[in-house]
C-alpha cells in the first residue's frame, strides 16, 4: 500500500519544498520530491489542503501529559502521557525520570519497556528510549525536584537500570562525586551523555567532556552562571556551563520554548550563537499539560513534589519559581518560530532531526527522508496539528 502526501509545502531539514510530495510503502518513506503528482504511483491520496507537511517531533525531554507522569511507574500512565505527546505532534518520545528512589525509577523504566515492546500504534509516541535525568541533580540546583530524591550516583544502582537496556540519555551533574564514572558507563552504552541541574565550573565541564558528556539540560535553567559559581567558589569570577557549551562546537543543547522560561532575546541568543544542528526544542512538560489549572505532583504520583499549572506554565509553590512547562512541541515550534529569526525548516529542525541525532536515533527517524520511518505530521499554515501519521497510519 503506497500512500502519497500532496498539496502543501514539505519541511526538509535544510529547505522547504513548496508543493512536494512524500510518498510512504508501509511504515517507511519511499519517495520525497516535487514532481508533478501524476508521475507517482500511488493507492491513495492524503491532500495537506495547502499547509504544511512535516516530519513528526521528536522530544527527548519530557515528563508527562494529560495527567500522568512517567514516573507513576505504570504502563497506564505511559501510555497516556504518550498519547498526549501525540496528538500533539510528537511521534518520537523519550520518557524522563525525575528524582525519586531508586525503586520508583524501576518501576519507571519496567513501565516504559514495556510499552515499547508492546510497540502499538494505540499507545501513542513511540518511545525511543528512556532520558534517566533525576535523581544525579546538584543538591543547589534541585529546581522543582524533591531535595530529598537527590543523590550523588550509586555504581550498583545505575548499573542496574542501565542493564535494562531502554536508556539512551543520562544526566548526571558534572559536580558529584562518581560523576565522571557514570558519564564514562553510559557513553560504553552508547547513551547522549548530558550535564543538568549543576553547579559546575569550567573545569569540571572540562573533565565531564573528557569523560563522555556532550549535552546540557535546558539551556539556562537550573545551570551553573558566572553569578552562581560566584556564590560557589568567591572571586575571580569563572566560566561555567554556558560559557563551555558556547565555546564548544562538539556540545549540544535545548531549550523550553513555551514564552514563560525564556524571554525572545534570549531564545534568539541560543539560535544565532548555538545553531540549529545543536539546539534541540524539549518540553520538559509535567503532567499538567491538557489539563486544568490547579495543584498537580511533579514525578510520581504518590509522593512528588507539589506545583501549580496556570494553564500557561508550572510554578513552585508561592510561585517562587517555574517547575517546567505544561505545553507540547506544536507549542514550543509556533512560539520559537515567532520569538526568533529561525526559518521554518531550523525550526522543524531544532524539533525533530538535531534532537534525533543527539539521541542517536536519526537513521530511523528525524525528517522526511527516503528509508526511514513514516512519521508524518500534516500542519495548517498557522502550524497547528491538523493529523499525525505514525509509520504511515493516520492516528487518532
Ligand atoms: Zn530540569
Ligand atoms: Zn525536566
Amino acid at each position: 500500500m503506497r500512500v502519497g502526501f500532496h498539496n502543501g509545502v514539505v519541511i526538509l531539514p535544510d529547505r522547504v519544498l513548496e508543493d512536494g510530495v512524500v510518498v510512504c510503502e508501509g511504515a517507511r518513506v519511499v519517495s520525497v520530491g516535487a514532481r508533478p503528482r501524476r508521475l507517482y504511483s500511488v493507492d491513495e491520496w492524503v491532500d495537506a489542503r495547502g499547509g504544511y507537511i512535516s516530519p513528526g517531533f521528536v522530544d527527548i525531554h519530557v515528563h508527562g501529559g494529560d495527567g500522568a507522569d512517567f514516573m507513576d511507574g505504570t504502563p497506564e500512565a505511559v501510555i497516556r502521557a504518550n498519547r498526549c505527546h501525540l496528538r500533539h505532534g510528537t511521534t518520537t518520545i523519550f520518557p524522563t525520570t525525575t528524582t525519586g528512589s531508586p525503586a520508583q525509577v524501576r518501576a519507571m523504566l519496567k513501565a516504559c519497556t514495556a510499552v515499547k515492546k508492546q510497540d502499538l500504534a494505540e499507545n501513542g509516541a513511540r518511545i525511543g528510549g528512556v532520558h534517566f535525568y533525576g535523581p544525579y541533580f546538584a543538591p543547589d540546583k534541585t529546581g522543582c525536584h524533591s531535595l530529598a530524591g537527590c543523590r550523588a550516583p550509586a555504581r550498583g544502582e545505575y548499573l542496574k537500570h542501565f542493564a535494562t537496556g531502554i536508556i539512551r540519555i543520562a544526566t548526571c551533574a558534572a559536580e558529584l562525586p562518581g560523576a565522571e564514572a557514570f558519564y564514562r558507563e553510559a557513553r560504553r552504552r552508547r547513551c547522549l551523555v548530558t550535564c543538568g541541574h549543576s553547579n559546575a565550573s569550567w573545569d569540571e565541564m572540562d573533565r565531564a567532556f573528557r569523560a563522555g558528556m556532550r549535552h546540557v539540560d535546558h539551556f539556562w535553567c537550573a545551570m551553573s552562571s558566572v553569578s552562581s559559581l560566584r556564590t560557589r567558589f568567591g572571586t575571580p569570577m569563572r566560566a561555567g556551563m554556558e560559557q563551555f557549551v558556547l565555546a564548544n562546537e562538539a556540545m549540544s543543547t535545548e531549550v523550553i520554548a513555551d514564552g514563560c522560561h525564556l524571554a525572545p532575546d534570549l531564545l534568539e541568543f541560543a539560535r544565532k550563537l548555538i545553531g540549529p544542528a545543536r539546539l534541540c526544542l524539549v518540553t520538559d512538560a509535567n503532567r499538567a499539560v491538557d489539563q486544568p489549572p490547579g495543584r498537580y505532583r511533579f514525578g510520581p504520583a504518590t509522593d512528588g513534589s507539589w506545583f501549580e499549572s496556570d494553564g500557561e506554565v508550572g510554578w513552585m509553590p508561592g510561585r517562587s519559581s517555574l517547575a517546567s512547562s505544561v505545553r507540547c512541541l506544536d507549542f514550543m515550534v509556533r512560539h520559537m518560530k515567532e520569538a526568533t529569526g529561525a526559518s521554518l525548516p531550523e525550526v522543524v529542525r531544532m524539533a525533530s532531526l538535531t534532537p534525533a541525532e543527539r539521541a542517536g536515533v536519526a537513521k530511523q527517524v528525524g525528517s522526511l527522508e527516503v528509508g526511514k520511518r513514516a512519521d508524518v505530521l500534516l500542519l495548517n499554515r498557522r502550524l497547528q496539528v491538523r493529523a499525525v501519521f505514525l509509520g504511515g497510519k493516520r492516528q487518532g
